[in-house]
């Protein structure tokens, strides 16, 4: 049955990078035999000059009935004098919490062409590949009581409530348990368990999920600051990440850095089984570059070849999207954002159509 993807290219550089993803797509539907039905529509700023509202309900139920979507980015200034929940933002917010993606997909990877990019000495990102799973819609984000209250003695108090039930956390590490089994077959699960009851209890409930179902996979439980140290001293121990949304949210940052260039950065959005992910570059719409071709395609082209992975079925695919990405910077195609000396600088349209070129040579 030929599957949907749903693309929301967005705002800033969101079309222009979105534009060399379905380049990739158009050579895998002529050549690799991908069956592939494509829609677009608005998200974002776009969607609220053409429509009122950042995320309109039709385009909800559009991204429902597709198998994946595929977003560039969205925000801008030119929107920045609009209502709190009409911004670009809120609309990728509800699109998040309307599809019920509790599971964020980070992966750190360092491409061998690039490992000068990273701050970190090179034997020590040579040949890493993490990939940190973020709990997203739970957590101290999201939990009640919270606000900002004034006591009896003129004091303001600021809250929050740091809360997890059991099947938030065997939720997310079921996924992570999952995905550690097509990789590396290791799972780190950070918590603060020394100082957080709810750290105690996702540390509980990790270890129980993995007794009673996923003993086959390698599981070492590790203090999420220790986490931030470990990433830093020695990151090639690490496999798979498994964290709640406010630690996710720093480690995942953090990981990412490893690897040096923002521009080089998937991500995936995962819901229950059967219902469709998102799948989005890490990086904002760059309004300081949009419309100059200059921003780098490569991070939505990875993020294409998540979708194909995890939510389409074409583990195959993706992986000879990743080969090509990774042959075009052995070649030295570069965009102004990863250049180094003896590189040779493209337009993002260029790079896009480098990329093809590398699929058709292999
Ligand atoms: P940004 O990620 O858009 O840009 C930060 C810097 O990185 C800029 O100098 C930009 O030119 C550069 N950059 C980003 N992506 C690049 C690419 N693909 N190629 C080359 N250079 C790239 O972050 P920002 O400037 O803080 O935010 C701009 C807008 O994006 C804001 O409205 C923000 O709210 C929004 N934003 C959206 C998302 C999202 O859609 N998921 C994420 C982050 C920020």
């Amino acid at each position: 049955m030929t599957q949907t993807l749903q693309i929301l290219p967005g705002d800033g550089i969101g079309p222009e990078i979105v534009a060399e993803a379905e380049k990739v797509i158009e050579w895998l539907r002529g050549h690799a035999g991908l069956e592939l039905h494509v829609e677009r529509d608005l998200i974002g700023g776009q969607a609220y000059d053409a429509y009122g509202v950042p995320f309109a309900d039709e385009t909800l139920e559009k991204c429902r009935a597709a198998s994946a979507i595929l977003m560039g980015s969205v925000g801008g200034p030119q929107w920045d004098g609009v209502d709190y929940d009409k911004r670009p933002e809120a609309g990728l917010l509800r699109a998040r919490s309307e599809l019920g993606l509790f599971a964020n997909l980070r992966p750190a990877l360092v491409f061998d062409a690039l490992i000068d990019a990273s701050s970190l000495k090179p034997e020590i990102v040579r040949g890493l590949d993490i990939l940190i799973v973020r709990e997203l819609t739970g957590g101290v984000y999201f939990g009640e009581p919270r606000g900002i209250e004034t006591l009896a003695n003129g004091e303001r108090r600021g809250f929050n409530t740091q809360t997890y039930t059991t099947s938030e956390i065997t939720r997310i590490g079921r996924v992570a348990f999952e995905l550690a089994r097509k990789r590396g077959n290791k799972v780190h699960s950070c918590e603060k368990a020394n100082v957080m009851e709810s750290g105690v209890l996702w540390r509980e409930e990790i270890t129980a999920l993995h007794a009673a179902t996923y003993a086959d996979v390698e599981l070492e439980h590790m203090y999420a600051d220790n986490c931030a140290m470990q990433l830093l001293r020695n990151p090639s121990q690490f496999d798979v990440i498994v964290t709640d949304n406010l630690f996710g949210d720093i480690l995942s940052d953090e990981a990412a850095m490893l690897t040096g260039s923002l521009g080089m950065l998937p991500s995936a959005s995962l819901g229950v089984a059967g219902t469709p992910g998102l799948y989005e570059p890490v990086h904002g719409s760059a309004p300081d570059i949009a419309g100059l071709g200059k921003a780098n395609p490569l991070a939505t082209i990875l993020s294409l070849a998540m979708a194909l992975r995890y939510s389409l079925e074409r583990g195959d695919l993706a992986d000879m999207v990743e080969a090509a990405v990774r042959r075009v910077l052995n070649d030295g195609v570069r965009t102004a954002d990863i250049m180094s000396t003896g590189g040779r600088e493209v337009s993002t349209d260029e790079m896009g159509s480098a990329v093809v070129a590398a699929l058709s040579a292999a």
